[in-house]
């Protein structure tokens, strides 16, 4: 293995703080009307917690605090979860018509609210407004898919098994389902979780992330007349104790995480004691391999958005490229020049913003210290390498050289503006290389022999790979990982497989 192999050429660094460019003085995201009522949504209705403690909402882009949500209690869940019971018995009898029905409407009101949810997503977690309006656009697509979807759900043909007996095989919802939601893209894994939770008949309490709660409420109020009252709650809080709650509760069948594997640990260790199924969409380090015939700028464009979308706050980002040693050079060349033209900036900056802020101040301290700890092993920065200027939680986006065979920076998620550059000289070497992370969320190979790119994704060991793109997703397909990033799939037809259960009904028919 030639893990030594010098990647490549001139690592500079950078000369000073990476500019941020700032939105106009006096203009405001949100105004304070377009924000929801900072309470649960139980049963229909906002809510009041039964504790009085809150947790704030910061900007992102400034540090200030911009909101106070209920950290809701034990008793809080409870009256969720009795909501959702309540509510269930009558929404899982639905025909898959009707539910359609409703999957739809939910996606003409997001739709028609799409700019006003942009903007307070963007206003909760600095992303720039591109992403967010994205993100809003995907979520209308996964309810219209599942709409679509749940109407051609079918089980295996009742047939005759047993002479005279005549079997009849159901899906049917699972019950109440516990949805814990992350902070990346607040919006779009809640409408991940809820459409195909929806959609096969169940119920749920849905607990987004503390950091940034806003628009899950928002959502929760605007699509309220579309459900039955209780069909979909939420709960603000805490994981260890709302998101421990929801794990442990005996009326809930079925917990649904993304976030982290520490995360995906706890929920799964609590959802033990009760035996409930549980789905977990963990964290990835997706490896980027690039063989010496791939069209080297597609690629390096490629990472442009695969690598930094989110400011690289993104599970499936291409984050860890091991380039053959002969193109590192030249590939690292043409990265790093699409790296320095990022546009670094607040959302309300302008529409070409890139890269927004970290979103939380523990996060930015997260990245910085693997930056700091990579600079003191002797790993430099081709661009980028530590905070971006002024107040806020920016980075810099930033391209790691020369970057040895276990390096911590090219093993562990980031979950930043930060894309690591390995080299290989051995086809089997690079597979072994990938493959060597706890994740298993996605991976990505470029090169233009259609022989090879099926021989590699086939052995590497993850969700999702790409062949010559990264980053590219469909409602139609899953999404979901293999081994530390969790197991279960969002998407496609298999997360309304996975938010059902399999009966087998039996008639015998003797006469
Ligand atoms: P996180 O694990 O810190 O938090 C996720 C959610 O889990 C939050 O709502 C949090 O309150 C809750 N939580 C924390 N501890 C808990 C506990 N003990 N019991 C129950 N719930 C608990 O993750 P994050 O920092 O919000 O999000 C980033 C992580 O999410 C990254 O690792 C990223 O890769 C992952 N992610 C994965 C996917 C995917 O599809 N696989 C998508 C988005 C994000």
């Amino acid at each position: 293995m030639s893990t030594t192999a010098t990647a490549t050429a001139t690592a500079t660094a950078t000369a000073g703080p990476t500019a941020v460019r700032r939105a106009a003085a006096g203009s405001v995201l949100v105004e304070d009307g377009d924000l929801p009522a900072l309470q649960h949504w139980i049963a229909g209705a906002p809510a009041s917690s039964t504790s009085t403690e809150t947790l704030d909402v910061f900007d992102p882009c400034t540090g200030q605090k911009i909101a106070a949500v209920p950290a809701g209690s034990v008793e809080d869940v409870d009256a969720a979860v009795a909501a959702a019971r309540a509510a269930g018995r009558a929404w899982a009898a639905t025909t898959p018509k009707e539910r359609s029905l409703v999957l739809l409407r939910i996606a003409e009101r997001i739709e028609s609210s799409a700019e006003a949810l942009a903007r307070l997503e963007s206003f909760d977690t600095g992303k720039p407004l591109s992403v967010s309006g994205d993100d809003v656009a995907q979520a209308v697509d996964t309810f219209r898919f599942m709409a679509g979807a749940l109407r051609t759900a079918t089980s295996a043909a009742a047939d005759e098994f047993v002479t005279d007996h005549l079997s009849v095989i159901h899906r049917e919802p699972v019950g109440v389902v516990g949805v814990i939601t992350p902070w990346n893209y607040p919006l779009l894994m809640a409408a991940w979780k809820i459409a195909p939770i929806l959609g096969a008949g169940n119920a749920l309490v849905l607990k987004p992330s503390e950091i940034t709660p806003l628009a899950t409420l928002k959502l929760a109020e605007l699509i309220a007349d579309l459900l039955p009252a209780g069909a979909f709650n939420v709960v603000t809080g805490t994981g260890p104790v709302v998101g421990q709650r929801l794990s442990t509760h005996p009326d809930v069948a079925l917990v649904a995480l993304t976030g982290s594997v520490g995360s995906g640990r706890a929920v799964a260790t609590s959802a033990a004691a009760s035996l409930k199924r549980v789905h977990l969409e963990l964290g990835g380090k997706a490896p980027v391999v690039v063989f010496a015939d791939a069209d080297l700028a597609a690629a390096a464009s490629s990472l442009r958005a695969a690598g930094y979308w989110n400011s690289g706050q993104e599970c499936g980002a291409g984050c860890r490229v091991l380039v053959h040693a002969s193109v590192a050079e030249e590939f690292t060349r043409l990265l790093v020049a699409e790296v320095e033209s990022l546009v670094v900036g607040e959302p309300g900056a302008g529409d070409d913003v890139e890269i927004g802020p970290l979103v939380s101040k523990g996060h930015y301290e997260k990245v910085v210290g693997f930056l700091d700890r990579a600079r003191e092993a002797g790993i430099s920065a081709a661009v980028g390498g530590g905070p971006a200027e002024g107040p806020g939680w920016f980075v810099a986006p930033t391209v790691l050289v020369d970057v040895p065979a276990g390096a911590e920076c090219a093993r562990e998620e980031i979950f930043g503006p930060v894309v690591t550059v390995e080299t290989f000289t051995e086809e089997d070497e690079a597979i072994t290389r990938a493959n060597e992370v706890v994740y298993g969320l996605a991976a990505s190979v470029w090169t233009r022999d259609a022989a090879r790119s099926h021989d590699v994704a086939r052995q590497l060991d993850f969700g999702t790979v790409w062949v010559n793109c990264h980053l590219v997703l469909a409602s139609e397909v899953p999404w979901g990982g293999f081994k530390g990033s969790g197991y279960g799939r969002d998407l496609s037809i298999y997360a309304l497989d996975d938010f059902s259960r399999t009966k087998h009904v039996m008639h015998n028919r003797t006469r």
